[in-house]
């Protein structure tokens, strides 16, 4: 690639579309910080484990390439599936014993078809540093998984969640929650804040407690885990001694599935 050649710093910037401020963050970062950035735009199939999750994914292109251009993107990148599948194949590799909690245990296999595509599409793009939001933070653990397997030449920038004002994680599936929805999706982010800010003052047998009632007290919010964990292995723990500690969570708010993380504590970030 001239690109490469001409030793500019590439960064990139994966994503699946139905762009919002979250997205346009890490592009405006990678901006900062790079010579040219590159956006991909892939709802990739095989990391959606539910078939009805994949065939409803908001796909509004041409608002996409608009707010691209506003933020100044260099290249959008918008494969087909054809084009990243020309055949069936299999993609087996070794993520560790993160993969399988949290996201990987309500959505098995989610991480070897994440980890498939990523590493695909660092190939085509060849990144000098890949953008990816901690709204994510399973994701991003697995991401350092597959290059440090690989021994890929790319740097990760982990970009802090962007909110609405409120407190809501911004995320494409929003579109889908109704107004009624919206607002019951807010315990979200009020139990993860809660146990961010009552971290001291109880155990952690306490605040999960005291999580699950504020989840469980909204209506139509079906809990799927709310975990105080190590934020390196992912692992619950039982004591506040981690030097990385985060709260997760995963819940669906009517027929929506929505995902949402504070970190607790942390001793270093990668950047
Ligand atoms: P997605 O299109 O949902 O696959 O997201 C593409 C990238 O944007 C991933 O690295 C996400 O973690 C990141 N992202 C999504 N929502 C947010 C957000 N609210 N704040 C920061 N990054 C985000």
């Amino acid at each position: 690639m001239p690109l490469k050649k001409a030793h500019q710093r590439i960064g990139f910037v994966p994503t699946m579309g139905a762009l919002h401020k979250g997205h346009l963050a890490l592009i405006l970062k990678a901006k900062e910080i790079c010579d040219v950035v590159v956006c991909s735009i892939f709802v990739n199939p095989t990391q959606f484990t539910d078939p009805k999750d994949l065939e409803k994914y908001p796909r509004p292109i041409q608002s996409d390439i608009q707010q691209l251009q506003n933020v100044g993107c260099d290249f959008l990148f918008m494969p087909s599936v054809l084009e990243m599948y020309p055949k069936p194949e299999k993609w087996q590799i070794a993520l560790g014993n993160a993969e399988k909690v949290l996201e990987g245990a309500f959505r098995p296999g989610h991480y070897q078809g994440v980890t498939q595509i990523v590493k695909k599409l660092f190939d085509a793009v060849t990144p000098d540093i890949a953008f990816f939001g901690q709204k994510d933070y399973q994701q991003v653990l697995m991401i350092e998984k597959l290059i440090e397997k690989f021994k890929l030449p790319v740097q990760l920038f982990r970009h802090p969640t962007i909110r609405e004002t409120d407190g809501l994680a911004m995320s494409s599936r929003n579109v889908h929650l109704s107004a009624d929805e919206r607002k019951r999706a807010l315990v979200l982010s009020k139990a993860l804040f809660f146990v961010q800010n009552h971290f001291e003052k109880y155990s952690i047998p306490q605040l999960l407690e005291k999580a699950a009632t504020m989840i469980r007290n909204e209506e139509g919010v079906e809990l799927e885990y709310f975990a105080i964990c190590n934020g390196k292995t992912l692992m619950p723990i039982a004591k506040k001694s981690a030097a990385t500690i985060v709260a997760l969570i995963a819940a669906k708010v009517g027929a929506t599935r929505l995902i949402d993380n504070v970190i607790i504590k942390e001793q270093t970030t990668s950047f």
